[in-house]
């Protein structure tokens, strides 16, 4: 018994199942957005502690300068008329801490390549180079994600790097070890060891940021805000608090959704914006998977998980140092055996090996309080330490769970202190967010970050397809093109471009006004 019919359901309001979903109601389709948690957004979502507010998924984005990839998706979708950005210190939207070395990254490739030729001038030839392969690698996996293969196999360059990881790339073109570790200094943005990402995902991430670094006005929710009213002009409908329990098939074909509560809704067709461990082994079944799809669920790796670390602080960031730069901390130049530690439970009983932090209100004051500070501290850790408490409800977990909480909390903040001596002392306000909490508000298998690992067998197109093996059923976000809140957009608007037969670009009418673009520094 189906209770409505639509053209098609989109399971999850991540960044790519809102930029699908307006895509194909701006088509003309009548869109249903089915959303398991309270507030839309997945990744992008905000939230308050005490009328601060936090980003979860959104720290920085890249690509959003004139004529760059995003940009254009927000222009042509038309929701740039309700996003302001604000653009990171362009001196240093980077701040690469190794011991206590310091090294800034500033905004575009020139001003990025003349400081690293000032610090390591012996290196110039080998700095040079690396960028100009970084740039073509990046402009070929572009072409590779547009589904034009044969430009990749007509670039003898960048066509070995395709099987290489980022660190045998950054080896390949620089020796001193601290350049090195510099170059790797964003690997956090993966979450992988060097010698295991691809090389292709790591010269993305570094082109990503290179033309600078924005933070949405307002928080991340309000990419998911901006969407839903463009969604909603387009008289598409989200439905929160509304878990997708079964995708319905008939016939290896899709033809709708049992919600939790039993209500079946039938659509022409389905994308799911899920986790594809999820929406393959638990919405579909595993019975109907093919061989070849059992197994590629088998062997997968999924990205590690993290534990995010909000503090509100009662004293003058600035004063103290710092700006609406990021800063990645680590203990020495070792980011190889760094980023290793990051997939194991090192971090739940340690001193983090790595720590990302981001002033929230030096880059976005509009939700401080009262002279008051927010700051966001991430770093990394496997799922598996938390399996014992998967199983108990979120909110009322065990004691040990809380001291645990604790002890984690106590060692980033030593990490932090150690960093801004004495902001340990103004902090009024904390809270630790687990992989487990990364499951709970997200359904992120194992907790993971990033979607699928972006391992060299694993990224991009040999991640999960748009298309899927059945009839009428679509995937897109960070597991399939790439994660990122850009890279999750463009797969939702590659989802919506399959679906209708038509070019991405063809999705991309709406003439949204220039995207307002001001400055975190003023
Ligand atoms: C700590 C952290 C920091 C990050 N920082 C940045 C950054 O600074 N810049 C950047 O570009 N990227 C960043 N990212 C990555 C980026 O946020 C993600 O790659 C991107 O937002 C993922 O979008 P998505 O389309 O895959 O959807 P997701 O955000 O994964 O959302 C999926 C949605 O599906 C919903 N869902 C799942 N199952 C069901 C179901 N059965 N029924 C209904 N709904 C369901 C979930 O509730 C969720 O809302 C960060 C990620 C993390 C975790």
């Amino acid at each position: 018994m189906f209770s409505s019919t639509y053209d098609t359901i989109i399971i999850g309001s991540g960044a790519g199942g809102l930029t699908a979903a307006v895509a194909l109601a701006q088509a003309g389709q009548n869109v249903l957005v089915c959303e398991q948690h309270e507030v839309p957004g997945g990744w992008t979502h905000s939230f308050t502690l005490e009328g601060y507010r936090f980003n979860t998924g959104v720290h920085y984005i890249g690509e959003l300068g004139e004529g760059e990839r995003l940009r254009k998706i927000y222009e042509g979708l038309g929701v740039s008329n309700d996003l302001t950005f604000l653009e990171l210190n362009p001196d240093a939207y980077d701040h690469i801490l190794i011991g206590d070395y310091q090294f800034d990254i500033p905004k575009g490739k020139e001003a990025f390549i003349h400081r690293l030729k000032e610090r390591f001038p012996d290196e110039a030839k080998g700095i040079d180079l690396l960028f100009e392969q970084l740039a073509n690698i990046y402009s070929q996996l572009l072409n590779v994600i547009d589904e034009k293969w044969f430009s990749l196999l007509r670039c003898p360059t960048a066509l070995p790097w395709f099987t290489k990881s980022g660190g045998d790339l950054i080896k390949h073109y620089v020796k001193n070890p601290l350049l090195r570790a510099i170059l790797l200094g964003q690997c956090g943005a993966h979450g992988l060891p060097p010698s295991q990402v691809s090389a292709a995902i790591h010269a993305a991430i570094i082109q990503h940021y290179i033309e600078g670094a924005y933070h949405p006005l307002g928080g991340g929710m309000t990419i998911a805000r901006a969407m839903l009213r463009a969604l909603k002009k387009a008289n598409g409908t989200i439905r929160l608090n509304t878990s997708v329990n079964e995708i319905i098939l008939d016939k290896q074909r899709a033809i709708g959704v049992r919600l939790s509560n039993g209500e079946i809704v039938r659509s022409k067709h389905v994308i799911s914006n899920a986790d594809p461990y999820f929406t393959f082994n638990k919405l579909i079944g595993k019975t109907n998977l093919s061989r070849k799809l059992k197994s590629k669920l088998k062997k997968v790796r999924w990205s590690t998980s993290c534990f995010s670390l909000y503090l509100v602080i009662d004293c003058d960031l600035r004063k103290m140092g710092l700006d609406s730069g990021n800063y990645w901390i680590y203990s020495n130049e070792n980011i190889e055996q760094l980023y290793q530690l990051g997939l194991t439970d090192y971090n739940v009983h340690n001193l983090p090996a790595v720590m990302f932090v981001t002033a929230t209100s030096l880059k976005d004051p509009s939700k401080s309080k009262s002279n008051h500070h927010q700051l966001e501290v991430f770093s990394f850790v496997s799922y598996d330490f938390f399996k014992r408490w998967e199983n108990q409800v979120s909110g009322q977990r065990d004691a040990e769970y809380i001291q645990l909480k604790e002890k984690i909390s106590n060692n980033m903040i030593s990490s932090l202190d150690h960093r801004f001596p004495g902001i340990s002392k103004s902090i009024i306000l904390k809270e630790l967010g687990t992989p487990l909490t990364n499951y709970h508000y997200i359904k992120a298998h194992r907790g993971n970050i990033y979607g699928i690992d972006k391992s060299i067998w694993q990224a991009g197109p040999l991640g999960f397809r748009n298309r899927t093996e059945f009839k009428d059923l679509y995937m897109c976000g960070s597991s399939t093109l790439a994660h990122g809140i850009a890279y999750a957009s463009y797969s939702g608007l590659i989802a919506a471009s399959k679906l209708l037969r038509c070019r991405p670009m063809d999705l991309l009418k709406q003439n949204g006004p220039e995207l307002e673009i001001l400055q975190c520094e003023r």
